[in-house]
């Protein structure tokens, strides 16, 4: 292809006077000028020609040689052709054969025409009648080689996949295609198709090499297919939303009628008008309302089947049923209080005193004081959630509790936003929902147990909580509004005083509760654990009867505990026992049983079978290398044996038994502490060498820790090298410094009643916590012989049965 023929993208300029000389091929041929249809070479298509200029054009190449040369121009431009003026032409047309011409009665006329070859154009020679152009025709040169037939397979290729697409093309139309053998051909051929817009067969048609012809076809292709890939997808996707939701159209259709049939149908009943109605009576603050009236808005938008309808439901059921309005209690009457707390609990009296002060401080000053919040600690079951019951019944208010244990997420107290799926008020609002006014007794129970991690500080929820000057606008996340709690008592209780977080406590006043006595759990039980268990059974007071005896072996080989909590359930078990046996002596035919019950001592193993603990001394013997220390848990305290066993080694230190590592530093600190002393206690200076020592706190399963078993640490392994045994009815308590100094310890009272109730007769305690002693229940102090001491010394001059050091100070008996 010479240079001179390459189509220049300029379209040609129409130049009648400035004619070149012909080249050897050029032709002159009337021109046909069509609108957006494409006749590509060795296309045949039929046309219906009104009268113009192409019809002219026509009429004279069907008297001369039947050859036109066909343009395509847009339909917007197909007027200006019609006129005298010259026009531009574009760079390329195609010659076409005119098969047939047939004037018809209309005036138009029907015309066959056949596409040859490409011409590139030069210019028009002619305007009137019709347009006759210079033009040369173009032959596509042969190619061939690998690539050119691979790209070729390729588009035929993609031909099957568009046909797979659409369907309905027929198989010959395929077959076709798939024998062109030349790549400008087949290029020309699949322009055709519906892949290709009109600028897209103008430019493979200004496209004179047949290869890069290809090429171009090879990417509309590709890049329709694409597009017809994707449109598939969208359409799929759309019909599956379409066909769920016509599903769920028709099932609630369905369920309607159903409904209907079975007289169910509460159409009339507007489920928005019946909200609207219920906020118009809800006892509640005009913002409260108009929050809950907006919402029913948004459902009435949304539509009850709209998904977001049950998110809104559920919190309009929230806002519906809370309490926002106040209920009058009337006057607190303090003479009534300290009736019901007297009526419903045994002792307890410091505790109650401080009650009274607290309820009497309240009536006085009303909302206006900022009261300290009550805070109960003490072990389990020794009354914490009674009182707080208690209280509520003196003040005529309802009464909730919320366990707060293992709280650790802030959202837990405060709620998630109603963003979330599935989203709740905090525990607070869902206890407030519980009850029918916004100024109940709320307990919180364990607040010890509330813990910190990464979701956040719990704490710092709970402290706007309990705030009187904060916690009248409360702001739950998933409310969203604030909700009052000033008017609420609320109560807190813990097992233990130290894991309550700092500015918690801050914030309350503490009321501490020890462990009961046995006597006190006597006085309990017979005043009032057994009268309600009785009751609770449906038993007279005349039918069963538990003496004394009977309880204090309850609560010395059934229970073991600080409070009654299981005490309590032991009596019921008898109860329960008793109903039975009531009962079915009433029945026709049955044996008449006796008419009153008494379980005495010897009975309870009847009924309950045989005793889960031994009550007394820790050791039968006074023992060599065993000590008995005290522990205080979260239960209570217990007493619990150091068993040390020094054996053949190379100076080893084995620790067993789940201790903590506080404790396992005091043993280290013991053995220390021994070994400087060894001259004094007349151990043998290789003794450490030679041996392995054992430390052993049996009950393994418990976890053990804390400082204060020091003293019984270092009595068992001085008993254990020196030979000497420990007094088996000697406990103790106390840190241990590496010098032998005896340091303050926790939980005096808890100790102290564990050892009481294990018979222990002495007890040795360290000087600093002699304070406490006026503190200790008058039997404990009476029963137990309270030694306070500063030293190891000491400790040893009481505990071992010949002590081998001499008495640095007398001891202090209190
Ligand atoms: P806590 O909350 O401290 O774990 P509870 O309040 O649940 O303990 O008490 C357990 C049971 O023991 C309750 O039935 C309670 O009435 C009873 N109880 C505890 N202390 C006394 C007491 N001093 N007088 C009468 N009953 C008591």
């Amino acid at each position: 292809m010479s240079d001179e023929l390459r189509p220049s993208h300029e379209p040609a300029m129409l130049n009648n006077s400035d004619l070149e000389p012909a080249a050897k091929d050029e032709r002159f041929l009337p021109l046909v000028v069509l609108g957006e249809m494409v006749i590509m070479p060795h296309m045949t298509i039929p046309l219906q020609v009104p009268q113009g200029k192409s019809y002219r054009a026509m009429e004279r190449a069907w008297d001369e040689d039947h050859e036109v040369l066909l343009i395509f121009v847009r339909e917007n431009e197909l007027e200006g052709y019609k006129s005298s003026q010259a026009q531009q032409l574009p760079p390329t047309g195609v010659i076409a054969r005119l098969e047939e011409f047939a004037k018809l009665p209309d005036g138009t006329a029907r015309v066959i025409l056949e596409g040859l070859h490409r011409a590139v154009i030069h210019q028009a020679v002619q305007i009137q009648p019709f347009y006759r152009v210079s033009c040369l025709p173009v032959h596509d040169s042969d190619v061939d080689g690998m690539e050119i037939q691979a790209l070729m397979d390729t588009v035929k290729q993609q031909v099957d996949e568009f046909v797979d697409h659409l369907g309905e093309v027929p198989q010959e139309a395929i077959q076709f295609v798939h024998r062109i053998d030349r790549p400008g051909h087949l290029a020309d051929i699949v322009t055709w198709g519906p892949a290709f817009d009109f600028r897209d067969r103008l430019d493979i048609l200004n496209t004179l090499d047949p290869v890069a012809r290809l090429r171009k076809a090879n990417m509309v292709l590709a890049r329709q297919l694409e597009l017809l890939k994707l449109r598939a997808k969208i359409q799929q996707d759309t019909k599956e939303v379409l066909d769920q939701s016509q599903r769920e159209y028709f099932l609630r259709e369905q369920m309607r009628v159903i409904r209907r049939e079975l007289g169910e149908d509460d159409d009339s009943d507007d489920p928005i008008d019946e909200l609207r109605r219920k906020v118009a009576e809800l006892k509640a603050p005009d913002y409260v309302k108009n929050q809950a009236l907006h919402e029913i808005k948004r459902l009435a938008q949304q539509g009850m089947n709209s998904p977001e309808a049950g998110v809104i439901r559920t919190y309009l059921d929230w806002l519906l049923n809370l309490p926002w309005a106040e209920e009058d209690h009337g006057e607190i009457s303090i003479v009534e209080a300290q009736k019901v707390l007297d009526q419903d609990h045994f002792g307890l009296e410091r505790v109650k005193e401080r009650i009274l002060e607290f309820l009497a401080v309240r009536k006085l000053a009303g909302n206006k004081m900022r009261s300290p919040i009550l805070c109960f600690v003490g072990p389990p079951g020794v009354g914490k959630t009674s009182l707080g019951r208690s209280i509520a019944r003196s003040l005529n208010r309802q009464f909730i509790r919320t366990s707060l244990g293992g709280v650790r997420d802030e959202a837990e107290i405060r709620g998630h936003r109603r963003t979330y799926i599935g989203a709740m008020p905090g525990r607070v609002i869902q206890g407030m929902k519980s009850v029918k006014s916004n100024s109940p007794v709320y307990i919180l129970d364990e607040v010890d147990k509330v813990g910190t991690d990464f979701r956040g500080d719990p704490t710092s929820a709970l402290l706007e909580v309990l705030d009187p000057e904060q916690n009248n606008t409360f702001s739950d996340h998933y409310l969203e509004i604030p909700f009052d709690l000033s008017k609420v008592i609320f109560i807190a209780t813990a097992n233990q005083l130290e894991p309550i977080p700092g500015p918690l406590r801050d914030r309350m006043e503490i009321i501490e509760i020890g462990g009961y006595t046995e006597d006190e759990k006597l006085g309990i039980a017979r005043g009032f654990l057994v009268p309600k268990q009785r009751e609770f059974h449906g038993l007279q007071p005349e039918q069963l009867e538990i003496t004394d005896g009977a309880v204090l072996k309850l609560v010395r080989e059934y229970t073991r505990e600080a409070g009654v909590r299981n005490l309590e359930r032991e009596l019921a078990t008898l109860c329960r026992k008793v109903a039975r046996k009531v009962a079915s002596a009433t029945e026709p035919g049955a044996e008449s049983g006796p008419e009153r019950y008494v379980i005495d001592t010897d009975d309870v193993a009847t009924y309950l079978g045989p005793e889960r603990f031994t009550f007394g001394l820790a050791e039968e013997r006074d023992e060599i290398g065993v000590a008995t220390g005290v522990a205080w848990t979260s239960t209570g305290g217990d007493i619990l044996s150091i068993e040390v066993l020094p054996v053949k080694g190379k100076g080893g230190l084995l620790l067993t038994g789940q201790l903590g590592d506080v404790m396992k530093e005091s043993a280290q600190a013991a053995v220390s502490y021994v070994r400087s002393k060894a001259d004094q206690l007349g151990i043998d200076t290789n003794y450490f060498e030679e041996h392995n020592i054992h430390i052993h706190i049996p009950e393994g399963a418990v976890p053990k820790d804390g400082p204060s078993a020091g003293i019984t640490l270092t009595t068992a392994l001085i008993s254990a090298m020196t030979g000497q045994p420990v007094r088996r009815d000697v406990a103790m308590t106390g840190e241990v410094t590496l010098r032998g100094k005896v340091l303050a310890i926790g939980g005096l009272k808890e100790k102290t009643l564990a050892a009481h109730r294990a018979g222990i007769r002495t007890f040795i305690l360290p000087k600093e916590n002699a304070k406490d002693i006026v503190e200790l229940p008058e039997k404990v102090r009476q029963d137990l012989n309270l030694i306070p001491v500063t030293s190891m010394d000491e400790v040893l001059q009481i505990a071992l049965t010949h002590p081998a050091v001499e008495v640095i100070k007398p001891v202090a008996t209190v």
